[in-house]
């Protein structure tokens, strides 16, 4: 599976929470992936189109659970992709209607699905909704192994300046350029990649992120040392508060006992040092342990701490 997939397994399988959020992900889902026909007679039909089954079926979900819809997916090949699988989900007119107004109870009759209200997304709560929402319907993310690239393509400019402006407001920059017609909001670095998986929720893809980050800055060494700036200090101490407050959590919830020998060694070390680097932590234990060594085993109290929730 490559990471997008990954990530967006991870927040399909998020729980439905507020009605507020719910109707903010499917607004952002209809902006993203949804498209309008013309029938004739004024009668508009919106279908969704996605490469990812799992995504289609939060779309039926949220359909359903906010507005009573079901409607029948269909499975289309396209073959201008090379045959590329892609699932498809038409409403009737009624309830394109239904779920245009949800998306703007005071809009016009009409066909666009531009202009969506930023009232909407006025709380956080719903904000961070609509972010997912959009992540599922046009994003991608790139391996971190391989850079740290996020990009949503939109069909047009409105969505697409609707979609920066939130990000920029939830502490994500963004840039904007356009590629074979459509519009690509993307993010080009680490931190802003975290704040973006953190923000939708998706907490592994964050922690896997921040394991590829810091086994990166640990390889780069001397350059490190000399060229440590502010923000990679924040990112690595944020690694380090994360694995106290995990390992806290267990302490709590089973007791340090609990782990086998030699995550309890570490997690004890990681208590007392919570400033120390991974390299540091290695060299701390009898008998030492390298860098990755030791990356790993925090991996695995991660791990650990996650079967408690
Ligand atoms: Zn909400």
């Amino acid at each position: 599976m490559n990471f997008t997939a990954t990530v967006k397994q991870e927040l399909i399988s998020l729980p439905l929470e507020k009605t507020c959020c719910m109707t903010s992900e499917l607004n952002a889902l209809t902006a993203c992936c949804g498209s309008i026909s013309l029938l004739g007679a004024g009668r508009v039909q919106l279908h969704y189109v996605t490469q990812s089954a799992g995504v289609l079926r939060r779309i039926f979900t949220l359909l359903k659970r906010r507005h009573g819809i079901s409607a029948a997916p269909r499975l289309v090949r396209l073959g201008s992709f090379g045959g590329v699988r892609q699932y498809q989900l038409r409403l009737t007119p009624e309830d394109t209607r239904t779920v245009l107004r949800g998306m703007d109870p005071q809009r016009r009759e009409g066909i666009g699905l531009r202009g969506v209200p930023l009232r909407q997304t006025r709380r956080i709560c719903c904000r961070r909704a609509w972010i997912r929402g959009a992540f599922l319907g046009c994003g991608t993310v790139t391996d971190p192994a391989r850079g740290y690239r996020a990009e949503f393509v939109l069909a047009d400019a409105a969505r697409a300046a609707h979609l920066a402006r939130l990000l920029t407001l939830n502490g994500v920059p963004t840039g904007h350029i356009q590629r074979r017609g459509s519009e690509v909001v993307y993010l080009r670095q680490g931190d802003a990649l975290v704040t973006l998986l953190g923000l939708m929720g998706a907490s592994r893809a964050v922690f896997h992120v921040e394991n590829v980050r810091a086994a990166g800055s640990l390889s780069a060494g001397v350059n490190r040392a000399t060229n440590c700036d502010h923000a990679n200090l924040t990112k690595q101490l944020s690694a380090a508060q994360r694995q106290v407050e995990q390992i806290t959590r267990i302490s709590l919830a089973r007791g340090l006992t609990a782990l086998p020998r030699e995550l309890e060694e570490l997690a004890r070390l990681r208590l007392s040092n919570p400033d120390a680097g991974l390299k540091e932590l290695g060299d701390m234990l009898s008998p030492p342990l390298t860098k990755s060594g030791v990356q790993q085993r925090m991996r695995r109290i991660a791990a650990f701490a996650q079967t408690l929730d």
